[in-house]
């Protein structure tokens, strides 16, 4: 049945039509979007802005356990990049928006997310999944070796090994 949905529509009509419930809801506790040390890189470049600026602007660090991780700030619980339904880093998303619906390291869906019904529109999040996952075990490890606490902890992380 799904195949058969999905033949109908597609993956940019389905994202219309909720529009951006993704983007949306944040709260710091059980829905944000976490960033990789290169999402941040990458960010950083599109935006032409030094990784502490970045840093300053649009990310958050949530305290876990011995170091906190980099996640997106949100403005009245949107992410800061939506503009109305649209995302405007689009081409340097973080990771985890790009495998979105996708739970890696396997192919579990989240689904609150529209499109996990049509599992076979969703090639492209696939292809994402490997990197995805390299990249959070690479910033996992480099944040709990360094115990990164503060936007600065992180700017000398970055600096020191990407
Ligand atoms: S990825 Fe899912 S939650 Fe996000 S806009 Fe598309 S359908 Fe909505
Ligand atoms: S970076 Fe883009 S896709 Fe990801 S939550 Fe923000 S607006 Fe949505």
């Amino acid at each position: 049945m799904c195949s058969r949905r999905s033949n109908t529509v597609t993956k940019k009509e389905i994202c219309e039509r909720c529009g951006a419930k993704c983007c949306r809801g944040v709260d710091y506790k059980r829905w944000y979007v976490r960033v990789t040390l290169r999402d941040i890189v990458r960010i950083a470049a599109r935006l032409d802005l030094d990784i502490l600026d970045l840093l300053r602007k649009y990310i958050v660090l949530l305290p876990q356990g011995a170091y906190s991780i980099p996640v997106l700030r949100a403005v009245d619980s949107s992410c800061m990049f939506l503009r109305v339904t649209r995302c405007t880093i689009h081409e340097v998303k973080p990771l985890a928006c790009r495998v979105y619906p996708i739970i890696p390291p396997g192919d579990r869906l989240d689904l609150r997310c529209p499109l996990s019904r049509f599992p076979d529109l969703l090639d492209e999040e696939r292809s994402y999944v490997r990197q995805y996952v390299e990249e959070f075990l690479e910033t996992e490890s480099l944040l709990s070796r360094s115990k990164t606490r503060t936007v600065d902890d992180l700017v000398r992380v970055i600096k020191s090994y990407l």
